[in-house]
């Protein structure tokens, strides 16, 4: 693998910061802590205007001629203002997945809306009755003339609220096991009969509960063939969980709070950076820290050479989230009574960073799969062990 190759942004991150200057609006940050939407229309409209989001894309799906090393600096720039895009995450993994299985008519016309920033999606993989087993989902769609109707519901449609439409993984066929019969389809939120319910998590992050009554649509909404949504769908997975890794050009989380710790004094007078219990601490994150920026690059370099970074983007997912929540912990024992004061308090250390991300680590280690789900993909995928899962 080429490090050099994959991590040369350095030339961009100056007027990747130049842009969020011109761009972020300092309450972006707060609206999404406070709503728990991390979605902002605005500042999606404006990476979208200034071809941020098609950076790469061929002109024929409506790429745009901006430098794709300048767009990922821009995001990276975006995230270390504390700002998320998950709008456009979940968009980007749905386009990049109809390029992998979609007609041509539908990479012209639906990637060409997702990089202009007209269309929104959410996953709707997830029911009440299926998560780990996702192939388990009972929705229906049932195919009539030109249409397909569907019925059922579906969990934690993260971001749905913001979005034009929902990529629905929907049971097609009911006489055949059941990864054979699910088929992938893209649900406007529009549409009659569709109806959500917002969920608040312990991570602040809102998602929903969705609901499809009987809605109907086109067949050219049907991504993949009939009864292969299966493979659709672990094609976008794969995408979802080589997203992981740091791309920032900022201080890490532990310089950042070493810089923090030599500079703050506790009741007893000495810095919080004094405690040798503290030193060790920073060391380990800051060694972690480390491995999630090479496995990040990792699947950075697969997706650059054009690679589906299947078991490597769950052990990017799997050590990058564990760590965090490993992460968090400590910073908040390292602080302590302080270390549970929230930003509104107005004297929370590190303006209560440590506190929202204590508890917004712990859902990073359920979407996208779950620790034990991706342990069982690396051991079934690399160590060549025995499927344990039911098929
Ligand atoms: C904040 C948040 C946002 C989300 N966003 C989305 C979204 O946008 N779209 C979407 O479709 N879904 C989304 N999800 C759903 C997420 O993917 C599921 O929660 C996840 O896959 C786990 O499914 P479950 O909640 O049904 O738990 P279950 O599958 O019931 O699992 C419960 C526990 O059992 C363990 N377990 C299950 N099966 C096995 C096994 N075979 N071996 C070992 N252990 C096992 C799990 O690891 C877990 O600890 C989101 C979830 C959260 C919390």
């Amino acid at each position: 693998m080429d490090f050099v190759t994959v991590d040369n942004l350095a030339e961009h991150r100056e007027a990747a910061r130049e842009w969020v200057d011109n761009n972020v609006r300092p309450g972006w940050a707060w609206e999404q802590y406070t709503s728990g939407t991390h979605h902002t229309p605005e500042l999606h409209a404006q990476l979208a205007a200034d071809g941020i989001l098609g950076a790469g894309w061929p002109p024929a799906y409506g790429g745009s001629d901006t430098d794709p090393g300048y767009a990922r600096a821009v995001l990276d720039a975006v995230s270390d203002a504390e700002l998320y895009a998950d709008g456009w995450a979940t968009t980007n993994m749905v386009l990049r997945t109809i390029r992998n299985v979609g007609t041509e008519e539908q990479k012209e016309r639906i990637i060409a809306a997702g990089l202009r920033g007209e269309i929104l999606i959410a996953l709707g993989y997830s029911e009440p009755d299926s998560g780990s087993d996702v192939a388990a989902a009972k929705t229906r769609a049932v195919r009539d003339g030109d249409e397909w109707v569907i019925s059922g519901q579906k969990m934690f449609t993260s971001t749905a609220q913001s979005c034009s439409h929902v990529f629905v993984l929907a049971r097609t066929n009911l006489d055949v096991p059941k990864h054979k019969g699910l088929t992938m389809f893209l649900v406007p939120t529009d549409a009659e009969g569709f109806e959500l319910q917002p969920i608040y998590t312990l991570g602040g992050q809102r998602t929903n509960a969705t609901f499809y009554s009987d809605v109907r649509v086109p067949d050219a909404m049907r991504i993949g063939a009939v009864d292969e949504g299966w493979r659709v769908m672990r094609v976008a997975l794969v995408y979802e969980r080589g997203g992981g890794g740091r791309g920032s050009a900022g201080p890490t989380l532990a310089e950042r709070v070493a810089t923090w710790a030599q500079s703050t004094q506790r009741t007893d007078g000495a810095t919080y950076y004094d405690d040798p219990r503290n030193q060790e601490r920073l060391a380990r994150i800051a060694i972690d820290e480390e491995v999630a920026r090479l496995l990040g690059l990792r699947v950075r370099w697969m997706n650059e050479r054009g690679e589906l970074p299947g078991v490597e983007g769950s052990m990017t997912k799997l050590f990058s989230s564990e760590a965090d929540l490993r992460h968090y912990s400590e910073l908040v024992d390292m602080l302590g009574p302080a270390g549970v004061l929230r930003p509104e308090s107005g004297a929370a250390p590190l303006h209560g960073e440590l506190e929202h991300h204590f508890r917004s680590t712990v859902v990073g280690t359920i979407y996208g799969g779950s620790s034990e789900i991706q342990r069982e993909i690396i051991a079934e995928g690399r160590l060549g062990l025995p499927r344990n899962r039911p098929k």
